[in-house]
């Protein structure tokens, strides 16, 4: 096998989600944009609507058709990019349910699919998506009279719980909804750990349940390996790699892995990251390429066949900073190339 190997824990996912759903007292949904943060939408999606998920958000109606396809006609699949113009037949064939964004989407809707479900995504602050205060003053009452499903709005800060953007929304947000009679949802990840007063009816966590950051207590669910092409001794002055970028400093054994940055390895990481065999750290040397990496193996005391890029020693928010990126970036940026492997559920 030349190929890396991504191993997936769908234990961990959904126990993932049971610690989060138990935080709160409300409905506890799942966010799996972006082929489910990058772990495989149809796995995921189907994992978690086994372990109690009723309804799932993605960014677009292609991600929800796919996932219609995954995981069946009995749970609800929510749009966050709303109502455009060229997807009225997927959003009705595919049951989608989009989350308004302004008011030509809802026009649009409530012409074309009139007794379709939808939500309304409001914003309340974070100036990316959602009605304006104004704006949703103007329609409120033609919204709330028809197939209405909920009512949203996202947190810009909920990451850093002392920013206080994060009581201004919440302000903003009883504002705008306090008194109407539909579910309203303005949480994810970071909004849970905020506390009950930010939960509302429905929570959506994405990345926690995926492992990362901002949950602290989240279980692993990635695995990463890359197996070893070949080792090499490399002389003192001798280079490795592109650009002459690394030197041996000593008599050096050189490993050459399957992995690179068409495989989401970004190339900040020549800068100087770590693989993994066992519990012990392997530098990367030189720079990441393509396909390639390169790693010192000099002091492990056999051998390797493969390296960890992804596992119990370090984590996808470690590997995250090392790359001064977050662990959305690492998990969404896993390559095509990698062979999926999947355990639980
Ligand atoms: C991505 C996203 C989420 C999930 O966020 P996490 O930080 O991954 O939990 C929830 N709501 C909206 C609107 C999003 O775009």
């Amino acid at each position: 096998m030349s190929t890396g190997f991504l191993s997936v824990d769908l234990d961990a996912l959904t126990a993932n989600w049971r610690s989060l759903d138990a935080m709160t007292d409300v409905e506890t949904c799942a966010v799996v944009k972006a082929d489910g943060y990058g772990l495989g939408v149809a796995k995921v999606g189907r994992a978690l609507m086994k372990a109690g998920v009723k309804r799932f958000f993605v960014a677009v109606p292609e991600e929800g058709a796919i996932l219609r396809h995954a995981v069946g006609p009995n749970v609800e699949i929510c749009i966050f990019a709303g109502h455009m113009r060229g997807d009225t037949d997927m959003i009705a064939d595919m049951m989608l349910t989009p989350m308004i964004n302004t008011i030509g989407q809802l026009t649009r809707h409530l012409e074309a699919l009139p007794d379709h479900p939808f939500g309304v995504q409001l914003d309340t602050g974070m100036n990316r998506l959602g009605l304006e205060i104004d704006e949703w003053a103007s329609i409120a009452e033609i919204a709330l009279t028809q197939n209405c499903r909920l009512v949203m709005s996202h947190l810009a800060c909920a990451d850093t719980p002392d920013h206080p953007m994060n009581r201004k929304q919440l302000d903003q947000f009883h504002l705008m909804t306090d008194g109407i009679n539909v579910p309203r949802s303005l949480a994810a990840t970071g909004g849970i750990l905020l506390g009950p007063e930010y939960h509302f009816d429905m929570t959506r966590p994405g990345i926690g349940l995926y492992g990362g950051a901002p949950f602290a207590d989240a279980l692993p669910v990635a695995y990463l390996d890359l197996p070893v092409i070949q080792v090499r001794d490399v002389e003192i002055g001798e280079t490795v790699g592109y650009a002459n970028a690394w030197t041996a400093q000593r008599p050096s054994k050189i490993a050459t892995l399957s992995g690179g940055y068409a495989d989401g390895l970004t190339r900040a990481l020549s800068a100087g990251a770590n693989l993994w065999h066992g519990a012990q750290p392997v530098p990367l040397v030189g720079r990441v390429s393509m396909d390639l990496i390169t790693a010192d193996v000099t002091d492990l005391p056999e051998l390797p066949g493969v390296l960890s890029v992804l596992g119990l020693d370090q984590t996808v928010d470690e590997l995250a900073a090392r790359a001064g990126t977050i662990g959305y970036e690492i998990l969404t940026s896993l390559g095509p190339r990698y062979e999926r492997r999947y355990s639980g559920a």
